[in-house]
């Protein structure tokens, strides 16, 4: 099976570091036209990016904060003017804040819901315009697990991740008439920056797994890989959970 995304256009953000950056990074080893964006680690960025122009000559890096509307119209205009599309958009920014709710300052419920959740509308919303247009184009929503079973000490990210499949499911049903594809996975657990120094989750996750696996960056980059390409079609409204806990 030979997958081939050679045409596509795609949009990731939040790719200067852990699993954006590899989705990045491997699609671009595909030879798409991929538009990395990042918010805050610009010296990182770059540095993927360098690496990437050594083998694609095709991609873009954009500072884009997904909360901030000028910046996400930007983004747009930007790709649109050097691509004229945009088949895929991955909308992969995110962030956590942990606190146990009786401990969690409002700033910190509100920043994560913005970011995770408010952003992936905007980037939706903005983005999908040219997909619309060109009555074609698939969105995939990095949610998260525990978006579907809750967590101690991270309501506001489980509440911005459920929110984030409730959107993608409904974006799915006005975005079918377009034959635009909206659909969410889930991660497991994966070492990243955003919990680097959680081994006890790390463990609690494993001990629940039923295979005895650990997920990996490889996993999300392999089914970003297949979702960008045209091996997926037909799937809309979907949340594809990438781990192996069993609801009890
Ligand atoms: P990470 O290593 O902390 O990277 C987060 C990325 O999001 C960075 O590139 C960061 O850009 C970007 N970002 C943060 N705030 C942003 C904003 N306001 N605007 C634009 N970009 C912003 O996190 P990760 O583990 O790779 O997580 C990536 C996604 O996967 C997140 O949505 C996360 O919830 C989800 N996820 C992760 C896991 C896991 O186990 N790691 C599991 C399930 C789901 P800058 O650094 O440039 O600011």
């Amino acid at each position: 099976m030979v997958i081939d995304i050679s045409d596509k256009v795609i949009v990731v953000t939040g790719a200067s570091r852990g699993i954006g950056k590899e989705i990045a990074v491997n699609l671009s080893k595909e030879n798409a036209s991929v538009i990395m964006t990042y918010n805050s680690h610009e010296e990182e960025a770059k540095e993927i990016f360098r690496g990437i122009c050594n083998y694609n000559g095709k991609c873009m890096l954009i500072k884009c904060d997904v909360t901030n509307v000028d910046e996400v119209k930007s983004l747009y205009n930007n790709i649109i003017k050097k691509y004229n599309k945009i088949d895929v958009l991955i909308n992969n920014a995110g962030i956590c804040d942990d606190n146990r709710v009786q401990m969690m300052s409002l700033e910190q419920w509100k920043k994560v819901i913005e970011v995770n959740l408010t952003g992936c509308f905007i980037c939706s919303r903005i983005i999908s315009k040219n997909m619309i247009l060109n009555k074609s184009g698939k969105i995939l929503n990095v949610a998260s697990i525990k978006g579907i079973e809750g967590c101690v000490g991270q309501s506001n990210y489980a509440a911005s991740k459920a929110g984030v499949i409730g959107l993608t499911k409904s974006f799915a049903k006005e975005m079918g008439r377009f034959n635009v594809a909206v659909n969410a996975v889930c991660p497991g657990f994966i070492v990243t920056d955003l919990n680097r120094d959680n081994e006890k989750k790390r463990k609690i996750a494993q001990s629940r797994s039923v295979l005895d696996y650990t997920n990996s960056l490889k996993d999300v980059t392999n089914f970003a890989l297949f979702y960008a390409s045209d091996f997926l079609l037909g799937a809309s409204g979907q949340i594809f959970v990438l781990d192996s806990r069993i609801q009890n």
